[in-house]
């Protein structure tokens, strides 16, 4: 006869309660995907680091507001390091430092490796366009006493943002003649600033009533520019001819001439350290600026050079990525053409496509960071954090995952693997709630090429204001993981 079954129940219950008890705080640590705080994993090097890393950042953030300011410190940084315009060099072999320029607007930074028909490339690409008021083809005007300049926004803004705060001009005019002449005025402490205009709180009543989205229309987006008129009653618009004037003696310029210019209204502000502690930093253009100084000067640094390595800038992402300085460009094939013919190889588009289906990349751009004033917004479990390192972001895109790649776990764990083993501190992001809305980045236009492709930056707050916030300890872990990204895959 068997054991009576309480007997077995109770012989059972006892094997239990005899079992080696679990140490499940260390199990907790083994099992669970735990977001790190960069500032407190870093220790005392590490903080130092990426204090005085984000010194170099603000200063380019400074002199580099808008594209062609920032091709051209991009290019005084790549000369410093040795870097050479493809145009001056016949032959390239391994280990020459190019860079080359398309229409001023969109650079490519490389460090040729051994073989690029046989390895594929390492590419880093970021966005050096971003949020901004674009002057219209025909911007002057005088209205009642002040003359204005009629703005066009360029890119995703929040336009009651832009009333009231400090501009500065920037850009090209193509004059008459043919002459380039460059505008760069209130960033300079004694420069004139300029500003659009708000209505006092006091006549406020039924603009109060309306909605963010319709508060501040684009039409109303006009910039003060001047007031005091020529001294000649039988002018009909004094005050616009006095400034034409001044645009004249100063720039050579006559109205017409805006036809053939680019002139863009940034915020009229220095890249500031924010807080008590200097953690953080409140700049214009974070996005996606932070990510193309980061990766150029991870590619400046990178020890292995075996492979080629690419640090790609491009223009029109904020609106699409559309136009021949874009990552939609076929500048981009053309460059690579140029590089394996310049190396001796087969420089024939089936080469060049077989060479894309063996490089791997990262699309280096910004993404949300969580807010805590905007929780509801967030999905607080895939968002990334300020001060929690950089973001590895699967994908972007918007609802169904539109507009987007997404990237293989193949490459997702090839990448955790290399950050992990060089202890950098990486999280997660996500733009947002599913159904809230959300943004895609080049990385689709990488993937349509063949490359593995990811996206991985830094997070911001404010992201597309006139003011953005990153944290510095997030800005030194982008360099850091670019850097292991060359140096690894
Ligand atoms: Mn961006
Ligand atoms: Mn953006």
């Amino acid at each position: 006869m068997g054991k009576a079954p309480a007997e077995k129940i109770i012989k059972k219950f006892c094997k239990i309660k005899h079992m080696p008890k679990i140490d499940y705080q260390k199990l907790e640590k083994k099992l669970k995907y735990e977001r790190k705080n960069a500032w407190e994993e870093m220790g005392d090097k590490g903080k130092k680091n990426a204090m005085q890393f984000s010194e170099g950042y603000k200063n380019f953030l400074n002199s580099a507001k808008v594209e062609r300011e920032t091709v051209k410190q991009g290019i005084e940084i790549a000369r410093k390091a040795g870097f050479k315009n493809i145009t001056e060099v016949k032959v390239l072999k391994a280990g020459d430092k190019i860079y080359a320029l398309n229409r001023d607007q969109n650079i490519l930074f490389g460090v040729i490796g051994k073989d690029l028909t046989r390895d594929g490339f390492s590419l880093l690409m970021s966005h050096i366009d971003n949020p901004r008021l674009d002057l219209k083809v025909n911007p002057l005007y005088e209205d009642s006493g002040l003359a204005y300049f009629k703005t066009h926004y360029y890119g995703g803004i929040k336009k009651y943002q832009w009333p009231t705060i400090p501009l500065s001009l920037h850009g090209v005019v193509m004059l008459h003649s043919g002459k380039k002449i460059e505008i760069t005025i209130g960033e300079k402490d004694d420069d004139p600033i300029f500003m659009i205009t708000d209505l006092l709180p006091h006549l406020g009543k039924d603009q109060l009533k309306k909605t963010l989205e319709e508060g501040v229309t684009a039409e109303e987006l006009n910039i003060v520019i001047g007031s005091i008129p020529v001294a000649d009653k039988k002018i009909k618009e004094k005050i616009k001819l006095a400034i034409l004037e001044i645009l004249n003696k100063e720039y050579g310029l006559t109205e017409g001439d805006f036809v053939s210019s680019e002139l863009h209204a940034v915020t009229a502000s220095k890249a500031r350290d924010l807080g008590f502690d200097r953690s953080l930093i409140a700049a214009f253009g974070h996005d996606d600026r932070v990510c193309a100084y980061s990766s150029l000067l991870a590619l400046l640094d990178s020890q292995n050079k075996a492979r080629v390595q690419l640090c790609f800038w491009v223009d029109r992402e904020e609106i699409g990525s559309e136009g021949n300085t874009s990552a939609q460009s076929v500048w981009i094939e053309s460059i690579i053409a140029e590089i394996l013919e310049k190396t001796g190889q087969p420089a024939d588009l089936k080469n060049i496509y077989q060479v894309m289906e063996k490089s791997q990349a990262i699309s280096a751009d910004v993404t949300a960071g969580f807010d805590s004033d905007y929780k509801e917004v967030h999905d607080a479990r895939n968002a990334a954090y300020i001060g929690c390192g950089v973001a590895l972001e699967k994908h972007t895109g918007y609802r169904g995952k539109y507009s987007t790649s997404e990237a293989s776990p193949e490459y997702m764990q090839k990448l955790r693997g290399i950050f992990d083993a060089q202890k950098i501190i990486w999280q997660t992001g996500g733009l947002g709630k599913v159904d809230q809305g959300g943004g895609g980045t080049i990385a689709m236009y990488l993937a349509k090429r063949n490359l593995d492709v990811v996206d991985m930056g830094v997070g911001v707050l404010n992201m597309h204001a006139p003011m953005e916030i990153v944290s510095k300890a997030d800005v030194y872990q982008s360099y850091r993981a670019y850097r292991a990204f060359f140096e690894q895959i």
